[in-house]
């Protein structure tokens, strides 16, 4: 069982580094952007919810994401762990969390920090944005998301860091060195990874 969740701003390479610990943890990665860009793309009445809230860079409320999450923990490959990516991202979502996890004893393993400075993530932002087309990753955008960022989600690393769960990645470097690092740090937290090949 492992039950890991991945925190870092905007650009830091979350996403990339789930993919591949989900892999290497053979855990399903659970994005809730991933899920909101599914149900936008798809226009589903969820994605017409979302949307402006999206593009605006701001968060889906609590009460819709939270709802989201507990729908996608009950399904039958989260039961055996998970990775999160990007969820909780604010103090009502931990609450909802615990209240989940608690429901059925369980707790996070680790908290997974990955790190990287604003003039690195925003580069990298910019270059998606490119290469992607992603509707919140223009300028004016980004520089909303990393500001949303700072004032509700920065202040979950206190709360996980109070519960000694956190261990912190510098984000920096190439896609393997950095998953290398991770699966280094969960290995001395006792969590070793089914593969390494990846
Ligand atoms: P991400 O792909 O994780 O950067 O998420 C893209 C967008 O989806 C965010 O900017 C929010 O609008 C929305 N979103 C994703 N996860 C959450 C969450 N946990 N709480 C609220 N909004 C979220």
């Amino acid at each position: 069982m492992t039950r890991l969740l991945l925190i870092g701003p905007p650009g830091a390479g979350k996403g990339t580094q789930a993919e591949r610990l989900a892999l290497a943890f053979d855990v399903p990665a659970i994005s809730t952007g991933d899920i909101f860009r599914y149900n936008v793309t798809t226009n589903t009445p969820l994605g017409l919810e979302v949307k402006s809230f999206m593009n605006a860079g701001a968060y889906v409320p609590d009460t819709l994401t939270n709802a989201i999450v507990a729908d996608r923990l009950k399904e039958a490959d989260a039961a055996t762990g998970f990775l999160l990516d990007g969820y909780p991202r604010t103090t009502d979502q931990v609450a909802e969390l615990d209240r989940l996890l608690g429901a059925e004893g369980t707790q996070l393993d680790v908290v997974v920090l990955i790190t990287a400075d604003t003039d690195e993530v925003v580069a990298r932002l910019l270059k998606r944005a490119a290469e992607q087309g992603r509707a919140d990753d223009t300028a004016e955008v980004i520089r909303h998301r990393l500001d949303v960022y700072t004032e509700q989600t920065a202040p979950l690393i206190d709360v996980y860091s109070a519960r000694g769960l956190v261990v912190t990645i510098d984000g920096l470097g190439a896609v393997e060195v950095v998953t290398d690092r991770i699966l280094v740090a969960l290995a001395e937290r006792g969590l070793r990874a089914s593969t390494t090949t990846l």
